[in-house]
């Protein structure tokens, strides 16, 4: 499988891709900005963009999303109480980024437990609610995209509209720490992580 992390924009939002190398076929998650970026690595490596996948519908994990969409014609897969949210500039705190909500609406909804393919990989989406309403970790095999869920020794906001820190915890607890340890965790922010790292040394997961 092909990885890449991009920290894009003024949040260095991690963008990532991820392709199937034998069929080529390729999704991105989270274009947070710079699309030229994106754009690029996608022609350099002659992928075929099948699904643009948001972890949630912050505008530092969006800015690029309309560009992205008009550019490869990718699906775009976001969780229910999410993908209501989308075109929503208070929801995605598009004015703390000077700019406004994407236009695109999600061609694909997603439910905890749903999945998707390109080529040989398969995408789980597991709902995570907390850092939003409609916050979303997807497991690839050993792959974790966490998105604003989980950070390497930290975890996400709860102080935006939709944000609820219990639930946070509980999506964490309950959805997150049955994965196995060597499943690798990437980040919508900072370097990436493993669950059996978090599970050990998280300071917000000491009790559970
Ligand atoms: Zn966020
Ligand atoms: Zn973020």
């Amino acid at each position: 499988m092909f990885l890449k992390r991009l920290p894009l924009g003024s949040m260095q939002t991690n963008c990532y891709i991820l392709a199937d190398e034998d069929t080529k076929e390729c999704a991105i998650f989270d274009p947070s900005a710079e699309a030229d970026r994106i754009m690029s690595v996608v022609e350099e490596n002659g992928f075929d963009v099948k699904y643009i996948i948001l972890t949630h519908v912050h505008a530092d994990h969006v800015m690029a999303l309309d560009k992205v969409k008009r550019l490869t014609g990718a699906d775009i897969v976001a969780h229910r109480c999410d993908a209501e949210m989308l075109n929503d500039n208070g929801y995605t705190l598009s004015g703390l980024f000077f700019t406004s909500a994407p236009q695109s609406k999600a061609d694909v909804v997603a439910e905890d437990g749903d999945t998707l393919t390109i080529g040989n990989l398969e995408f789980r989406f597991i709902h995570t609610p907390g850092h939003t309403l409609g916050g979303m970790c997807i497991l690839c095999g050993d792959t974790l995209i966490s998105g604003d869920t989980l950070f390497a020794g930290s975890v996400g906001r709860t102080d935006f509209p939709g944000g609820d820190h219990k639930k946070l915890i509980d999506s964490i607890k309950d959805k997150l720490m049955v994965l196995d340890d060597d499943i690798n965790v990437y980040p919508g922010h900072g370097p990436s992580t493993t669950i059996g790292y978090e599970r050990e040394n998280n300071p917000y997961l000491e009790r559970l």
